[in-house]
């Protein structure tokens, strides 16, 4: 794999980055994950505008342009030869002298930026989405600014362990008896063809394909309520699913041992998935 690190591509066994790097000390970091189809970039302006986002709530200077950065990223997919898969972007804030709790002068320490790719041949006819994925509850015990993309991943890695040792594929976090989101995605549950998905605040990250596909739906006529629910809500729900940029729309038809409806993926997630693929790569940079 040929990766990008700090405006140089090289042969992913000869990038190197700092030990004193306060992404690998202190997960003083951002990242994007953007899919590719077809070799081309999904929904990219929205990962753009959320990167920047990320960088400025953590007092991070933007060290690429916008349009520099899409360079990277069509440049990684031509080395590379990418055809469906992902980007993978990471800034930290850079690797001062020493390891030190206060953030380092922005005019001394350049951030680090790194992007690599990851071939996944498949992702778009993925054979999971007609049969659904099934899901656990577990407590959202992560800090309070998830709308920050950053790299502070272990409770979300931690939460996909249980998920895997019961058995199932993910794991729902719940706060105040309400459903944030899922480890690495978005939550839905549908009820009476109405779609109904958390609110945007700081208890969730503000997804880049959450945006997409309520747009989409909202253009399709159905109803979208953005309000929290319960995990008694979702079980009851007519249907139930996830979004994020590598899984787009996939249905969930289990949720703490309890079947949704028959168990099969239902009509509004199905039908989501495939407007979501259709429109998004109409629009693929
Ligand atoms: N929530 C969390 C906690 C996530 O990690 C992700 C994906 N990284 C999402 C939601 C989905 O976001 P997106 O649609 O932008 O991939």
């Amino acid at each position: 794999r040929t990766v990008y690190v700090n405006g140089e591509y090289l042969p992913e066994n000869e990038a190197k980055v700092s030990i004193f790097d306060r992404g690998f000390l202190m997960a003083d970091g951002v990242y994007e994950v953007t899919s590719v189809l077809g070799g081309k970039l999904i929904d990219f302006d929205g990962h753009a505008v959320r990167l920047e986002r990320s960088l400025s709530e953590l007092d991070m200077p933007a060290p690429i342009s916008k349009d520099d950065l899409l360079e990277v990223h069509r440049e990684l997919v031509r080395l590379n030869g990418i055809d469906e898969g992902l980007i993978y972007l990471q800034i930290t804030r850079g690797a001062p002298d020493d390891r030190d709790f206060v953030f380092p002068d922005p005019e001394k320490v350049t951030p680090t930026v790194v992007l690599f790719t990851q071939n996944k041949p498949g992702l778009a006819a993925n054979p999971q989405a007609a049969k659904g994925i099934k899901v656990i509850s577990i407590e959202d015990i992560r800090w309070g600014r998830r709308d920050i993309k950053t790299v502070q991943l272990l409770y979300p890695s931690m939460g996909k362990m249980m998920a895997k040792k019961a058995g199932c594929d993910d794991a729902w976090m719940v706060e105040e008896g309400k459903v944030t989101e899922g480890t690495s995605n978005n939550a839905y549950i549908v009820k009476g063809g109405k779609i109904i998905t958390r609110h945007l605040s700081n208890d969730i990250l503000h997804g880049i394909t959450r945006a997409a596909v309520l747009r989409f739906a909202r253009e399709a006529q159905m109803e979208v309520e953005e309000r929290s629910f319960t995990i008694e809500e979702a079980q009851s729900a007519d249907e139930a699913f996830i979004t994020s940029a590598s899984t787009f729309v996939m249905p969930v038809v289990e949720i703490d041992g309890v079947t949704l409806g028959d168990g099969t993926p239902g009509k509004v997630a199905p039908r989501l998935r495939e407007i979501y693929l259709d429109e998004s790569l109409k629009a693929a940079m």
